[in-house]
């Protein structure tokens, strides 16, 4: 058997999102966040459906120069920066921008000398994150000595990064806002702030640039919502097949670790996907799976190849019927609940093995 395990990417639906975001977002100015192999969607073909987009976000210098030799012409900044010499002389051979968010990389920059190139920086504040990030007390000192430096785009941009944006019930999120509007108030250049959850829940605390990336693929960053309540429809449909349907008795086990008994006599399905497509082990038995459209339980252990789901929701599956993971039907996010994690880790858990289509 060969690549039972597919996952449909739906570029209509990508730019419906994009289009949503947009509606929201007014004239602010959008860097669509494609890190992770576009949150596991496949880098390429989500750039080039992305034409209206102002700019995207990677976070390594690598997938900057991919998209750049496929020949994207937005600007593409690469959110980690950079640590050396050799990787900012990349940045600019390639027509990356990049950040600067760490005190090291000052001298680095100071040794650029690219004769044409003007390199876009944008200055990271750490504003309570506590990740990445210039204190508040060196962003003044950094900003001048950067600004010295002559083959850097001015005025700089500045950016600082929310770190709790899907939770409405602290001020955490207004404290970083009002930090970094006092930071930069005399700051010229352009400012963002303001990633998926900050876009939803803190409309009127976002700045020139907004960073979406979860809403772009259909998926919500909310607890309360999945993505088809906020209008968004799911990128990315993971499906396989049944390759096996079986019956088994009252008492009888499933799967390794004999964790599920049957507790009636059954019909139940194999399915060709496991955690080596990049299914997830954790998830429990009951997780919801489409069988013919049906909603089925997983019952018992994701194996490494395998899942085994019970039949009695769908009489009339049948050996090679299409079974969906998640996508169309089944939020992602749902899924991601009865694995313990989040839909963001599942996308970007497929392996090799998962066949990604575009359609
Ligand atoms: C990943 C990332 C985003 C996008 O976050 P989502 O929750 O996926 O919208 C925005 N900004 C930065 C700096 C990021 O690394």
């Amino acid at each position: 058997m060969s690549h039972l395990a597919i996952a449909d990417i739906s570029l209509s639906a990508l730019r419906h999102n994009f289009s949503i975001i947009k509606n929201k977002v007014g004239n602010r100015r959008i860097l669509a966040m494609v890190k992770a192999d576009a949150y596991g969607h496949g880098l390429l073909h989500v750039a080039k459906a992305l034409s209206h987009t102002d700019a995207f976000g990677v976070a390594t210098i690598a997938a900057g120069m991919h998209l750049r030799e496929a020949g994207i012409t937005q600007p593409i900044r690469v959110m980690t920066g950079f640590d050396s010499l050799a990787e900012l002389k990349q940045i600019v051979e390639y027509n990356l921008c990049t950040v600067v968010h760490n005190a090291y990389q000052l001298p680095i920059l100071q040794q650029l000398t690219a004769k044409e190139a003007v390199l876009d920086v944008w200055l990271k504040v750490d504003t309570g994150m506590h990740r990445l990030g210039l204190m508040p007390d060196e962003l003044a000192g950094a900003a001048k000595k950067i600004e010295r430096i002559k083959y850097i785009k001015k005025p700089l941009g500045i950016m600082t990064h929310y770190a709790d944006a899907d939770n409405l019930k602290t001020t955490f999120t207004d404290q970083q806002y009002q930090l970094f509007k006092t930071l930069t108030h005399s700051f010229a250049g352009p400012k963002s702030v303001g990633n998926s959850a900050a876009i939803l829940q803190y409309p009127n605390e976002l700045m020139d640039w907004v960073r979406p990336g979860i809403m772009l693929y259909g998926v919500s960053p909310l607890a309360k919502q999945t993505g088809m309540d906020l209008g968004l429809q799911p990128v990315m449909t993971l499906r396989s097949k049944l390759v096996a349907v079986k019956n088994i008795k009252a008492g009888e086990y499933i799967g390794y670790g004999c964790t599920y008994r049957a507790t009636k006599d059954m019909r139940y399905g194999v399915v060709g996907i496991g955690y080596g497509d990049g299914y997830p082990r954790s998830a429990k038995t009951g997780t919801p799976v489409l069988v013919n459209n049906s909603r089925c339980p997983l019952i018992g252990r994701v194996s490494m190849d395998m899942i085994t789901v019970d039949l009695t929701q769908a009489p009339h599956a049948k050996v090679g019927d299409t079974v969906v993971l998640w996508g169309d039907a089944l939020p992602a996010e749902e899924v991601a609940n009865c694995a313990n994690t989040i839909a963001y880790e599942l996308f970007c858990k497929l392996t090799q093995r998962t066949l990604v289509v575009e359609k």
